[in-house]
């Protein structure tokens, strides 16, 4: 079974899936025990306009966008994290795999270990750009620029809450000294992005201020930072869309997710001219975290599934999320885009046939896509006599359309009174199926012998299912 998925043992249907030495909804099945229907959404015979792409406008990077990887920054900021040495490299290893274009750590001016880790992952080789994000600080700079990155992520907080409550600093001593470690840092041949934090509560003409500023000064992206995750996609939108009109550098993003926004947000963000955005794997970070490296590759695979599909190496998101979930001691929420253990599957009978004819009816992800299962759920009261029958085939019987439909209503009978399980449908189907037998038996030797004692009907009403 799959021990990784966090599936309550009374999940009807789809635990008993997983017990029967399949899991249909981690992509490693494809025995005759799920209910998939066809592999994958049918595809067209004529090029077809993606209905769901973005609307045409030339400063959009919806088909182009990047990633920052922050699960080992932000990631480690998570209320259970922490991540040794070994468990930072093999999260960095299968995240360059899969296909991040960065990788951003933790500053090495946190601890001394971070320092050392930090080391490590810039001595891998890995494709991916090696990033650190430090304080607007000429001591945290040098720091960084010694363990062997590629860039750095400066920040500073801009809000006048963070200005008179954190570090106390003005706008022309921030714009100071920004300049100065940007011109440093570009001085050792490194990239250099430059954000606030906490836009969204800063005063937006010292922020467009301080932006032309760094953009003058050369920096390679500036960051907008929700750091309290209180934007909403309109604010986002006309913010980004402000900032792209008075810098002539890359715009990154990062987004919490305190009010839920955080995927939206990252959306509206690459629609209005960003063209960097910050994930984590499941979204971990501080508080309850910012944008998830699933749930917006989900969003994107549906708006630029061409760029999506190529770029990033989809099957592997199911491992990475289960070694992250692993690390920090979480399970995989049941409602987490793409990979939630319910994510591909089918429940009402309704929607059970549409699927089984084309999974495109009730799918706008197709989970083959992500190395995923689809799973038609036919062990409940919603079912359909298109899930069973589709069942029974799997199970190697044989039966009319009638006597499928008659089978149908034991299940749901069952199931009307209490929940049941993959186990429970398939005794009644196969008790059914028995009594059907015994049934053409009795016929068979009725028409070939005299009468004779009566025999075999015990075990033909179905009712072994109800043990
Ligand atoms: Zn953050």
């Amino acid at each position: 079974m799959c021990g990784a998925d966090p599936i309550p043992s009374n999940a009807n249907g789809h635990s008993n899936g997983a017990s029967n030495g399949d899991c249909a909804v981690n992509g490693q099945n494809g025995t005759n025990n799920d209910l998939s229907g066809q592999a994958s959404h049918p595809k067209p015979t004529t090029p077809v306009v993606n209905p769901y792409a973005p609307i045409h406008d030339a400063l959009s990077n919806v088909s182009s966008y990047k990633l920052i990887e922050s699960t080992l920054r932000e990631g480690e900021q998570f209320a259970s994290a922490f991540f040794d040495t070994e468990t930072k490299i093999k999260i960095a290893k299968a995240l360059d795999e899969f296909g991040v274009d960065y990788i951003e750590l933790t500053s090495p001016a946190a601890s001394e270990q971070s320092r050392k880790d930090c080391e490590a992952i810039c001595k891998l080789g890995l494709k991916a750009k090696i990033l650190t994000h430090v304080r607007c600080h000429m001591d945290d700079a040098r720091l960084a620029v010694e363990t062997g990155v590629d860039g750095l992520d400066v920040v500073i907080g801009t809000s006048s809450i963070l200005r008179e409550h954190s570090h106390g600093k003005d706008m022309e001593y921030i714009i100071k000294t920004a300049v100065e470690v940007i011109n440093y840092v570009k001085s050792k041949g490194l990239e250099v992005r430059f954000s606030s934090e906490d836009s969204f509560r800063s005063d937006l003409v010292d922020l467009l201020y301080l932006y032309k500023a760094v953009d003058k000064a050369g920096v390679h992206r500036v960051g907008i930072a929700d750091t309290v995750g209180c934007a909403t996609p309109r604010q986002v939108y006309d913010l980004i869309r402000t900032l792209r009109g008075v810098v002539s550098c890359d715009i990154e993003t990062h987004f919490h997710n305190d009010t839920g926004c955080c995927i939206a947000n990252a959306y509206c963000a690459l629609e209005a001219g960003a063209t960097h955005v910050d994930v984590s794997v499941l979204g971990i970070g501080e508080r309850n975290g910012i944008t998830p490296l699933g749930g917006l590759l989900a969003r994107m695979a549906v708006s630029a599934p061409e760029y999506t599909k190529k770029k990033y190496k989809l099957h592997m998101l199911k491992e990475i999320e289960d070694m992250v979930a692993e690390a920090v001691a979480i399970n995989t929420p049941f409602n987490n885009p793409i990979t939630g253990f319910c994510a591909f599957t089918h429940k009402a009978g309704i929607h059970a046939k549409a699927i089984l004819n084309n999974p495109s009816t009730y799918e706008i992800l197709d989970p083959s896509d992500f190395g995923m299962t689809r799973y038609v759920h036919f062990a409940s009261r919603l079912t359909g006599w298109n899930a069973v029958k589709t069942r029974v085939a799997q199970l190697g019987l044989t039966m009319t359309d009638e006597q499928v439909k008659t089978v149908t209503a034991k299940i749901k009978a069952l199931a009307d009174i209490r929940p049941i399980a993959i186990d429970d449908a398939d005794s009644i189907i196969r008790g059914f199926h028995l009594h059907l037998q015994d049934q053409h038996q009795v016929q068979s030797e009725t028409t070939t012998a005299a009468p004779a004692a009566e025999n075999g009907t015990e075990n033909g009403n179905g009712t072994v299912a109800a043990q």
